[in-house]
């Protein structure tokens, strides 16, 4: 029988991670004989959610194991999950979900809404008794909902991959020991099957997080092989626990599905706007670029944080007249002044001409003359000559930005967002067959 083991939300900022307590159950379930039918699924769901979890990810083991061995795999998950959790954290309520036989339509659309908007723990516990599923929720128990649409999303569209390796215990906090140069030797070897291993411009390595959890890398790219490839291209100067190859949403804009009114907005909800730039681009403090935007239902100031770099420049150079399509999730402003678009992706549509108005230029000596005041004409300094009749002149600039697409710089991406390389080779759909070495030990 087919059985699908959704996890979330046992991590907190202290350590602890959902995807290493997945790769933990693999060799665990493994060792008990089931069959791994898919990679471990790694989910992301909306990351606007403002409960979430630091990358708001669950993940979903789909193995097949026979009737009698059910009740013993049960066990050994819901063991795993409490001994894996960080209950002694507020904000930690982990959950996990096991459902039998095929993934209904029902929880398939449950996993959409909780990717692309916001869903009730309510109607998680209403699915999972429908279904009859078996789940353990601790403390509040709101992993349930990351379990359930973990479980829910079959990532029978686009999808990537992910190699996370873990770190022994007494490493965990320290330094992450893998080797720079090597870093980039993979990531010139191997692009564009990988993607996001650094960034370009600061020369920054991506691979490896920061903070106390047990990942020690995770390399992202558009198949198996490549991720496994990269792997061994690394210089790792520590010991690895495990490793293993997540089949996941990340890299694909699962999360960015609706185009929105601006009027239809909601906090907390991934959109995508149409509409023409109202005002010139203003820079409030702490370097962060806002960007009125109206589509005649209503108008947004969409916002590109300093951490975005470059990108900034972009929004910058937009003028009044420019007709854009901004990619975002919704956030509260606060105090009740309306909402506020982050912007994750921007697609510049159409471009306005960009005109200032001069003097004219003396006719006589070819000097730029000067106002008499208003609709008094012009006069000549050097010459003399004075113009009643004379009109300010209309000049047209070149504009220095281009339609199309622009993405913040990849430090600044989130995980679900599509980087720009990835235009074009979109995954369809899964052959159920895995590589020999998606996972150790
Ligand atoms: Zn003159």
């Amino acid at each position: 029988m087919k059985v699908h083991i959704g996890l979330d939300d046992t991590d907190s900022p202290r350590g602890g991670c959902t995807t290493y307590l997945g790769a933990l159950l693999v060799e665990r379930l493994l060792a008990m004989g089931t069959e791994f039918i898919d990679y471990p699924n790694l989910i992301r769901l909306n990351p606007n959610a403002p409960w979430k979890t630091r990358g708001n990810g669950a993940v979903c083991l789909r193995v097949r194991c026979p009737p009698e061995a059910l009740e013993k795999v049960e066990e050994v998950i819901f063991e795993t999950l409490e001994e894996n959790s960080d209950l002694t954290c507020k904000n930690t309520n982990p959950g996990a979900v096991i459902h039998v036989g095929d993934v209904p339509p029902e929880v398939r659309k449950f996993a959409r809404r909780a990717i692309t908007g916001l869903v009730e723990l309510e109607e998680a516990i209403a699915l999972i008794r429908r279904f009859g599923d078996s789940a353990l929720g601790l403390k509040e128990g709101r992993g349930l909902i990351g379990a359930l649409a973990a479980i829910g999303e079959v990532l029978d569209g686009d999808h990537t991959y992910e190699l996370l390796a873990y770190r022994t215990p007494e490493n965990r906090g320290k330094r992450r020991r893998v080797d720079a140069d090597s870093v980039f030797r993979m990531d010139d070897a191997t692009r564009p099957l990988t993607f996001n291993n650094v960034d370009p411009q600061t020369r920054r390595v991506l691979i490896t997080p920061r903070g106390p959890d047990p990942v020690l890398l995770g390399i992202r790219g558009e198949t198996p092989e490549a991720v496994y490839e990269a792997f061994q291209m690394l210089i790792v100067e520590e010991p690895i626990e495990r490793w293993v190859i997540y089949r996941t949403n990340q890299g694909t804009d699962a999360h960015l599905a609706n185009v929105s009114r601006i009027a239809d907005l909601r906090p907390h909800y991934p959109a995508i706007i149409e509409g023409t730039v109202l005002e010139e681009p203003r820079t409030i403090q702490g370097g962060h670029v806002i960007l009125r935007v109206g589509d005649g239902s209503g108008e947004v100031d969409c916002a590109a944080y300093e951490p975005t770099g470059d990108f900034r420049r972009v929004v910058r150079s937009l003028v009044p007249g420019d007709v854009v399509r901004v990619y975002g999730g919704v956030r509260l402003r606060g105090e009740g002044h309306g909402v506020t678009l982050n912007m994750e992706k921007l697609e510049v549509l159409h471009l306005a001409p960009k005109v200032v108005y001069e003097n004219p230029l003396c006719p006589r000596c070819g000097r730029r003359m000067e106002s008499m005041g208003r609709g008094q004409g012009y006069r000549c300094r050097r010459c003399g000559l004075r113009r009643r009749d004379a009109g300010k002149r209309e000049v047209v600039l070149k504009r220095e930005v281009r339609e199309g697409l622009y993405l913040p710089p990849p430090r600044a991406q989130r995980h679900l967002t599509k980087p720009l390389q990835r235009y074009g080779r979109e995954n369809r759909g899964f052959n159920g067959c895995l590589i020999d070495r998606w996972h150790y030990p």
